[in-house]
């Protein structure tokens, strides 16, 4: 069975979140599974492949946005990990993708909008040239939303599509007066398709025309169908209710692994514990905190997106309590303008104590911070699916964790008595909960119990085994269906 994976960026070529990983480790997963899972990307100008390495297939000619588009679509000719079988793909076009960044712009919703549309010219060439026919197209976020409007209009039947929602804040919004220079009919614009409070919204786009809709999580399948959580399109969810399902995401232990990470001073794994403590002390003199007190300081690391989903007002607004447990907090993100600046004052305020690292993507630094901190703190308000705190786990670092999303599906809080659980939950949003989970991680940090809790943290697995099983099921009954 052939599956083509249309998405706005995955690992090792670009990244700004979580997708990049998903899109980057689920193909190989499900190639284990006796599927042909290739991926199509734009080509950026920042992709971390050498023009070499690419290689023309065909030249496109598209009539779009009233002129003929011109775009090439390219194979990767050297893949990037050995142990890899996938095959990548990618659309040049210039007029779009050749920019400083990958998202942002004004015309962002056009530019994925042609993407789409470019995907479904490629389809025949993939047939005939690299004897690749898909029968599933499966589009990933708001950027690949409209590639099941597209199919439908060109009245492409086959492939079917699936359209998996890794977050639901990013909609793709633009104002209605797009939808002729993206060639979609006018009809298209009304409550039931792509409208959405006035503006077209790609992401719509994708869950009422796909033959199928996933997210990363069950947790978040079942928040997205409520107002709290539904970004106004919760009324749409529960319309598809029997097409949503919710799969939780995997990581990639062969990247995630501290036992062969070559980012980190010394290697360990559960055996080896002792080793943690050396990179530890290789952390803090990176982010150039004092590294004397290591052994009885805990660190909390954070690797994130600086944006409001994922908890930074609370921190701001507990960081003077959390501090007086004793403790260092080193944070490696980027973002929001307005957490930027608030998470650098906090690092004057409480120099010495507090690390702030701005990186857009900082690669070496994230995996520093895996491994050298005791604890990860997520204190996420929404949260689909996270991928940091099952990293966390693999380098037997204690998630500190919100109960909401994939982070409910994946933590359970620490029983001292039972010697259960894998890391500490706090429920409510606001600064007490959070204060009171951190209070029992640091308490449990000085006690005999911690040796079970890493104990626990290492044998959690979340590889992708059991997610692919459940998307080639997916995948089997929508092609007999
Ligand atoms: P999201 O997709 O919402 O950003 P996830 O937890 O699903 O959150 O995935 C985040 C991924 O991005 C993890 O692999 C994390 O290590 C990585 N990441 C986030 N910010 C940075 C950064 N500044 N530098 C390096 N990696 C980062």
């Amino acid at each position: 069975m052939n599956v083509l994976f249309v998405a706005s960026e995955a690992t090792p070529f670009c990244k700004t979140g979580g997708l990049a990983d998903v899109v980057g480790s689920l193909p190989r997963a499900l190639n284990n599974c006796g599927i042909d899972a290739r991926t199509i990307l734009p080509r950026y100008r920042n992709l971390e492949i050498s023009d070499t390495d690419l290689q023309n297939i065909a030249e496109l000619s598209i009539s779009f946005d009233g002129v003929l588009q011109r775009a090439t679509l390219q194979r990767a000719i050297s893949i990037h990990n050995p142990q890899s079988r996938t095959q990548n793909y990618f659309l040049d076009a210039p007029q779009y993708f050749n920019r400083a960044q990958l998202y942002n712009y004004d015309d962002d919703v056009l530019r994925f909008g042609f993407f789409c549309r470019a995907v479904l010219e490629s389809l025949p060439f993939l047939r005939e040239r690299e004897n690749f026919a898909p029968v599933i197209l499966h589009g990933h976020d708001w950027h690949c939303g409209l590639l099941p409007v597209y199919a439908q209009k060109l009245k492409i039947e086959k492939p079917k599509t699936i359209f998996t929602i890794h977050n639901l804040a990013y909609q793709g919004l633009a104002p209605k007066e797009l939808l002729p220079r993206l060639g979609l009919d006018w009809s298209l614009f009304n409550y039931h398709q792509l409208e959405f409070y006035g503006q077209i919204s790609a992401l719509k786009g994708g869950l009422v025309f796909s033959n199928a809709i996933t997210t990363v999580s069950p947790t978040y399948a079942r928040e997205i169908q409520t107002p709290q959580f539904g970004a106004g399109l919760e009324g749409v969810f529960a319309e598809q209710a029997n097409q949503l399902q919710g799969i939780l995401n995997g990581i990639d232990y062969s990247k995630w692994n501290p036992r062969t990470d070559k980012f980190l001073a010394v290697n360990y794994d559960h055996q080896s514990i002792q080793n943690k403590q050396k990179c530890k002390r290789d952390l803090l003199k990176a982010v150039g905190l004092p590294a004397e007190e290591a052994g009885s300081t805990p660190v909390i690391g954070i690797v994130s997106r600086l944006s409001s989903q994922k908890g930074f007002d609370l921190i701001a607004s507990a960081l003077s309590d959390l501090l007086a447990m004793n403790c260092k907090l080193i944070v490696l993100g980027a973002g929001d303008q307005y957490y930027m600046t608030l998470l650098k004052n906090l690092r004057k305020r409480f120099a010495g104590r507090v690390a702030f690292e701005i990186g857009e993507y900082n690669e070496a630094l994230a995996h520093k911070i895996y491994a050298g901190s005791d604890l990860f703190l997520m204190p996420s308000h929404y949260e689909p699916c996270g991928l940091s705190q099952m990293i966390a786990l693999a380098y037997g670092t204690i998630p500190i964790v919100r109960a909401t999303g994939g982070l409910a599906d994946t933590i359970t809080n620490f029983d001292a008595q039972s010697g259960i659980g894998n890391g500490f939950i706090f429920h409510e949003y606001n600064t007490r909960a959070m204060l009171d989970a951190c209070y029992q991680a640091i308490e449990c940090y000085d006690s005999p119990h911690w040796k079970t809790l890493l104990q626990n943290a290492f044998s959690s697995d979340f590889s992708w085994d059991t997610s692919a099983q459940k998307y080639t099921e997916l995948y089997r009954n929508l092609v007999a269906q």
